[in-house]
C-alpha cells in the first residue's frame, strides 16, 4: 500500500516526499449497547488501516487524492470552503475541528488509501479521521493536542460534517489502539485500561452477513427510551448504576419489554468485567462463553439481532467455535468469532456454504489481528 501511495503522490504532487501516517479500523470484543448506558466497551484497533502520505504545500489550500475512490478534492480551510465529496468532508472536518480548538492547520498535499472495508462495521471512517487528526497534530502542532482530544476531533467531524451522530468508541479505539491489547473504556468516566489480548492458537474473524435491515419506528431510540425509563424508576442516572436485584425489585412496575432491555444492559456490564478477568488469566474459553451469552442477550432480551445473524451464530456453535456474537448495533452486519486455528478452515467453509444455501449469497470473511492505532510510519 505504501509503495502505491508513494507512486501516486509523485505523479500528483512531484518528487519531494511527504511523511507517512496510518490509523486503524476497530473491533469491539464485547460491551454492546452499553455506551449510552454509562457502561463499558472493549474495543481494539485492527490490522486494517487507512494510510496517507502528507506534505505541507505552503499555500492555504488542501489538495488531496483518494486512491480507492479515484477522486481528487481541493478545498480551503475556512468554514465556507467545505468540499462536496463525502469522503473529503471527513478530512475537511478534521481540519476544521482542529482549527476550532485553537490548533493550527496550513495547506497540505495528501494521497491516501486503505483496506478497512467500508461500511462493514469496522469503522473505516474513524480510521480516516484519526489518520489525518494524528498527522495534522504531528505536522502543524508539535503533538500538543492530547490523544483524547484527537478522538473527539474525529467524533465532532462525524457530528458536524458527515451527519453521523456517533459515540466516542470508534475514534477512541483508532487513536489509542495498541498491538496485542484491547481497551476497556468506561463510558461514564472516560477512563480506560489496556488488557492483553494475544490469543495464541486462535484467530479472530468477522463474518459479514452483508445484510442490513432498515427498520421503521427507530428501534435504537426505543431501546434507549426503555433504558432511560428503567433508570429513572430505579432512581439512578444510567443503568450503569443499577443491579440485577434492584431491577427485579421493580419488575412488577415496569413493562416486560423494559425489564428485558434493562436486564441485558446490566448483564452486559458484568460480562465485560468477567472478560477482562478472564483475559488477565489467558482464559479464552471463558471469553468465548461470554461472547455467546452476549449474542443470546442481544437476540432474545434486547431484540436487535436478525435471522441471518442468529443463523451465523448457530453455525459457529455447531462448528465448535469458541466464541461468537453480533458485533455492532444489530439488525445486520457482522458476527465476531474467536476460533481455534485448527477449526478455522472448516468453520469458514461451512459458514459460507450454509449461509449461501439459505440466503443466496456468501458472507464476507475478514480476519483481524489486534494492532497499533494512529501512528507515524517510519
Ligand atoms: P464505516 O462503518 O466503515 O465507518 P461509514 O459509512 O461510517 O462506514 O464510513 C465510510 C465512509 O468513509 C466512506 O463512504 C468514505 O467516505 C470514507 N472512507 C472510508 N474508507 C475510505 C477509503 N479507503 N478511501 C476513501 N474514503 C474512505
Ligand atoms: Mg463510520
Amino acid at each position: 500500500m505504501k509503495e502505491k501511495i508513494s507512486q501516486v503522490f509523485k505523479e500528483k504532487f512531484g518528487s519531494e516526499e511527504g511523511v507517512f501516517y496510518a490509523s486503524a479500523g476497530r473491533i469491539n470484543l464485547i460491551g454492546e449497547h452499553t455506551d449510552y448506558n454509562g457502561g463499558f466497551v472493549f474495543p481494539g484497533a485492527i490490522d486494517k488501516v487507512i494510510m496517507a502520505e502528507i506534505k505541507p504545500n505552503g499555500t492555504e489550500k488542501v489538495r488531496v487524492f483518494s486512491i480507492d475512490i479515484d477522486e481528487y478534492a481541493e478545498f480551503g480551510l475556512k468554514e465556507e470552503d467545505a468540499p462536496s465529496q463525502s469522503w473529503a468532508r471527513y478530512i475537511f472536518g478534521v481540519c476544521r475541528e482542529i482549527i476550532k480548538r485553537g490548533g493550527k492547520v496550513e495547506g497540505f498535499d495528501a494521497v491516501f488509501a486503505g483496506n478497512v472495508p467500508l461500511g462493514a462495521g469496522l469503522s473505516s471512517s474513524a480510521a480516516l479521521e484519526s489518520c489525518f487528526a494524528y498527522a495534522l497534530n504531528d505536522m502543524f502542532n508539535g503533538n500538543t493536542i492530547e490523544k483524547f482530544e484527537l478522538a473527539k476531533i474525529g467524533q465532532s467531524t462525524e457530528h458536524n460534517y458527515c451527519g453521523v451522530n456517533c459515540g466516542i468508541m470508534d475514534q477512541f479505539a483508532s487513536v489509542f489502539g495498541k498491538k496485542d491489547n484491547l481497551m476497556r473504556l468506561d463510558c461514564r468516566s472516560m477512563e480506560y485500561e489496556y488488557f492483553p489480548f494475544s490469543p495464541t492458537g486462535y484467530k479472530l474473524v468477522l463474518v459479514d452477513s452483508r445484510v442490513k435491515h432498515e427498520l421503521k419506528d427507530s428501534p435504537y431510540n426505543k431501546r434507549r427510551q426503555s433504558c432511560e425509563r428503567v433508570a429513572k424508576r430505579l432512581g439512578v442516572d444510567t443503568l450503569r448504576d443499577a443491579t440485577a436485584e434492584a431491577l427485579d425489585s421493580v419488575k412488577g412496575d415496569i413493562t416486560a419489554e423494559d425489564y428485558f432491555r434493562a436486564k441485558f444492559v446490566i448483564e452486559e456490564k458484568e460480562r465485560v468485567l468477567a472478560v477482562c478477568d478472564a483475559l488477565v488469566k489467558g482464559d479464552y474459553a471463558t471469553v468465548g462463553e461470554k461472547m455467546y451469552e452476549t449474542h443470546h442477550g442481544l437476540s432474545k432480551d434486547y431484540e436487535v439481532s436478525c435471522e441471518e445473524l442468529d443463523f451465523l451464530n448457530d453455525v459457529a456453535k455447531e462448528c465448535g467455535v469458541t466464541g461468537s456474537r453480533i458485533m455492532g448495533g444489530g439488525f445486520g452486519g457482522c458476527t465476531i468469532n474467536l476460533v481455534k486455528n485448527t477449526l478455522y478452515d472448516q468453520f469458514i467453509s461451512t459458514a459460507k456454504e450454509k449461509f449461501n444455501a439459505k440466503y443466496g449469497h456468501e458472507p464476507m470473511i475478514y480476519d483481524v489481528v489486534i494492532s497499533d492505532g494512529a501512528h507515524r510510519c517510519e
